[in-house]
C-alpha cells in the first residue's frame, strides 16, 4: 500500500476488516455493515494492495470496496436483470442459445464487484453443486447434441480445486459434440496466486479451451497476474478480455485504452466491453450508451484494430447480448455512406443485380 502499511494476507471479508486495513473510514462503518449483510464482500491481498487509501476516487476501490449507495435501488434496476433465472433447464446450467450454454458449478468468487450483474446470486457460502447436481449438469450437456460449447461460469470457475475443475474439464471434453469449453473468471488478475501449475494443468484439453479474463482496469495486471496468464497461454487456453464499462474506472479515452492496451500486452484479446446491467444498487457506476459508443469510436483507427471490443448490452428478459457499437455505415440512396475512421466518408454503391440466368 502506498502509505508504506502492510498489504493484509487473506482477503479483507466485512466492513470491519476494511476499515482496519485504512481502506474505508470508521464513520462509514454502520452504513458498510448494513452492506456487507446485504452482499458479499471481498477484496483479497492482491487488490487491497493496489489501492491508494488517500484517493477517494481509487477506481480499484470502486470496483471492490462496498459503499453505502448499495442500498438504494434505483427505479429501472432489477433482481436478475438478465433473467438468468427462466433459462436454467436443470439446476447450475443457463441455456438461451441453441449453440452454447452455460455451467454455473459454484456461486463464489474471489472478490465481489460492487457493480455485479449476479449480485443477489453469488456469495461465499452459496450455490456449490453437490456431486448429484454436477452430474445431472453434465448429463443435461451429454443429452444435448446441438450445444457445441460449454462455458464455465459463476460465481467463478477457478475458484474451484484443481482437481474438480479437471474432473469437469474432462467430462465435457469427452463430449463428441463439445468443440469449445469456456471459462470466465477474474481469478487471474484478483487472486493470481490461486493460478498455480496444477490449476493449468487442468484447463489442457483436447478440445479448444478459451479463458475470457474480467478485468476493467490497467492496474489490475500486476505482475504476478502476468506471471499467472504465461502459465494458462503455456498450457494451450487461449486469453479474452471482457470489461464492463463503469463510471469513474474506465470511462475517459484514456483509461479504456490503457486498459485494452494493457490486455493485449498480456496476450489478452478484448472481447466484449459490456454496458452496465441494472443490478440493484449499482447507478452510480452507469455511463450512457451515447457517451459508450463516443469512447469506442474515438478509439477507432487511432489504436490497434486488435484492440476492439464488442460492445454490447445483455437484455434485460434473457433474449440475448446485442451489439451497440458506433455505427460506420449507414443506408442511403442506391447504396451506403460509410464514415472513415481516419477522417473522410465513401459512397458504396449497391452493385448491379446479376442478370437473369442464360441472358445474352
Ligand atoms: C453471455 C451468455 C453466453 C455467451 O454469449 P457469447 O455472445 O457467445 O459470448 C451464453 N449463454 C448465456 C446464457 C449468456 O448469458
Ligand atoms: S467476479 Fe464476476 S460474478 Fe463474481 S462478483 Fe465479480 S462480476 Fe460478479
Amino acid at each position: 500500500m502506498p502509505d508504506g502499511s502492510l498489504p493484509p494476507s487473506r482477503p479483507l471479508r466485512d466492513a470491519d476488516s476494511l476499515a482496519e486495513a485504512g481502506l474505508v473510514p470508521a464513520a462509514a462503518l454502520p452504513a458498510l455493515r448494513a452492506v456487507a449483510a446485504r452482499y458479499a464482500v471481498s477484496v483479497t491481498p492482491a487488490m487491497a494492495a493496489l489501492i491508494d487509501p488517500t484517493d477517494p476516487a481509487d477506481p480499484i476501490a470502486a470496483q471492490y470496496v462496498p459503499d453505502a449507495a448499495e442500498l438504494e435501488v434505483a427505479p429501472l434496476e432489477l433482481a436478475d436483470p438478465i433473467a438468468d433465472h427462466a433459462h436454467t433447464p436443470v439446476k447450475g446450467v443457463v441455456h438461451r442459445y441453441p449453440d452454447r450454454a452455460l455451467l454455473k458449478p459454484l456461486l463464489a468468487c474471489p472478490v465481489y464487484c460492487r457493480f455485479c450483474f449476479r449480485r443477489e446470486q453469488v456469495g461465499p457460502s452459496g450455490g456449490v453443486l453437490s456431486e448429484a447436481e454436477l452430474e445431472a449438469a453434465l448429463d443435461w450437456f451429454a443429452a444435448h447434441p446441438q450445444v457445441r460449447e460449454a462455458i464455465l461460469t459463476g460465481g467463478d470457475p477457478l475458484m474451484l480445486s484443481p482437481r474438480r475443475l479437471g474432473q469437469i474439464l474432462g467430462r465435457l471434453s469427452a463430449m463428441p459434440h463439445i468443440d469449445i469449453i469456456r471459462l470466465h473468471t477474474r481469478v487471474p488478475v484478483a487472486d493470481p496466486a490461486r493460478v498455480t501449475a496444477k490449476l493449468a494443468e487442468a484447463l489442457e484439453s483436447e478440445k479448444a479451451v478459451f479463458l475470457c479474463l474480467h478485468a476493467n482496469h490497467a492496474r489490475e495486471f500486476t505482475d504476478a497476474a502476468r506471471l499467472a496468464l504465461r502459465h494458462l497461454s503455456r498450457a494451450g487456453v487461449a486469453l479474452l478480455g471482457q470489461a464492463v464499462l463503469l463510471r469513474g474506472v474506465n470511462d475517459t479515452a484514456e483509461t479504456l485504452e490503457a486498459l485494452l492496451r494493457t490486455m493485449l500486452a498480456h496476450r489478452v484479446k478484448p472481447y466484449y466491453l459490456h454496458q452496465l446491467d441494472r443490478a440493484p444498487g449499482t447507478a452510480r457506476f452507469e455511463v450512457p450508451i451515447a457517451e459508450g459508443r463516443a469512447l469506442l469510436e474515438s478509439l477507432r483507427g487511432r489504436v490497434t484494430g486488435l484492440a476492439w471490443p464488442t460492445y454490447a448490452l445483455d437484455l434485460p428478459g434473457g433474449q440475448g447480448k446485442a451489439p451497440i457499437g458506433p455505427d460506420f455505415a449507414s443506408r442511403a440512396e442506391g447504396g451506403w455512406t460509410v464514415r472513415g475512421p481516419l477522417g473522410g466518408g465513401h459512397f458504396q454503391a449497391d452493385a448491379e443485380p446479376p442478370g437473369p440466368a442464360g441472358a445474352g
